[in-house]
């Protein structure tokens, strides 16, 4: 019932995409590796945003052998701002079983993409469409949001098996141009059906939309019962000398591992316990110290801080540097600094 009318929607989505598709500087390349990179990028990111992460990248890591050989520290610096690392991680990981297992080609089909490290079903799809021109989905929150709203679906959507439904519905009707039919769903999604605002009397669908029909857009799709972020209070010390400040190397493991910091405490300490931390640094102010705050909200976190930002001379700190440039350094501690 629903679905007998798929045709006319991917028929309409089409003809949009032709005329409105985004000009976006992975597109067109049909390399499987240049795909990659921008999809693990676009997850959990905007496209505007990307742009320049993904320019720099491929300036730097202009293929797989180039990215399986870099190593984690400079991964990382490029990856700054970007937020996830273990996506720049896993990206490495995929790019040395790449090099190491494939000799260095891809392999051309999802289901074999789906082996490689941090390659899910949505990345293999991509893949797998737009670099080999297999008819196989690329199913992410953008689609499903869209498909949710077409049919009026009330399926929780963050199930495993709504999910898998839609993929293999889809699967079943990718036409002659997968790729593009994925990349016309994307940019549906990203410009017209938008989570908050959808601008339905600007899509294509609207004449086919059942949400749009009922107005009924803001009840799609249903993601479930969403889990309360935890609450974490920290003082960070942002000690500045000259352009650089004081920073070190995370541990290995857990939230932002192998990044670096600012010095931290947990809580929000009191004016004397603040003194008191500083001493135990070695840190000796000059001047007064101010005090800001900040917040930093992490995919199951969120970071309350009190900021303490003071100016000290550029000495020695045990387990402590300076910063160079050179480390990355997560944006949740570069708005401490700003
Ligand atoms: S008509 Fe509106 S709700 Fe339906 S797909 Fe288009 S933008 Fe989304």
């Amino acid at each position: 019932m629903w679905y007998t009318a798929f045709m006319e929607f991917t028929t309409a989505l089409m003809a949009w995409y032709d005329r409105h598709k985004r000009t976006l500087p992975w597109r067109g390349t049909g390399d499987a590796y240049a795909v990659l990179v921008s999809e693990i990028m676009l997850q959990q990111t905007r496209a505007a945003a990307v742009i320049p992460y993904y320019g720099r990248f491929m300036n730097e890591l202009p293929t797989v052998e180039a990215l399986a050989a870099c190593d984690e520290e400079r991964l990382l610096k490029l990856w700054e701002g970007l937020g996830y690392y273990s996506r720049a991680r896993n990206l490495k990981k995929c790019a040395l079983a790449v090099v190491n297992e494939h000799e260095g080609r891809f392999p051309d089909s999802a289901e074999e993409l789906k082996k490689l490290p941090g390659v899910g079903p949505y990345t293999a799809g991509a893949i797998a469409s737009i670099a080999f021109g297999e008819p196989e989905p690329a199913v992410d929150g953008n689609v499903l949001r869209v498909l949710a709203r077409l049919f009026e679906d009330g399926a929780d959507v963050t199930r495993q098996p709504v999910r898998d439904r839609w993929t293999d519905f889809l699967r079943d009707r990718m036409g002659s141009r997968p790729g593009d039919l994925n990349q016309a769903f994307m940019d549906l999604g990203s410009l017209i059906c938008l989570p908050k605002s959808p601008l339905c009397h600007s899509c294509p669908l609207s004449s086919l939309c059942g949400a749009a029909k009922h107005g009924t857009w803001d009840r799609f799709p249903n993601r479930g019962e969403k889990k309360p972020k935890r609450q974490e209070d920290l003082t960070v010390f942002a000690v500045r000398s000259g352009d650089s400040f004081l920073i070190r190397r995370r541990g290995e493991r857990g939230l932002l591992s192998g990044l670096y910091e600012l010095p931290n405490r947990p809580g929000h300490l009191s004016r004397e316990d603040i003194g008191q931390a500083l001493t135990e640094l070695g840190v000796r102010p000059v001047g007064a110290w101010e005090i800001v705050t900040r917040e930093h909200i992490f995919t199951h976190v969120i970071w309350h801080m009190q900021v303490v930002r003071l100016t000290a001379p550029q000495v020695q700190v045990p387990g402590y540097q300076w910063y160079t440039g050179a480390e990355p350094l997560p944006e949740a501690f570069m708005k401490c600094l700003r």
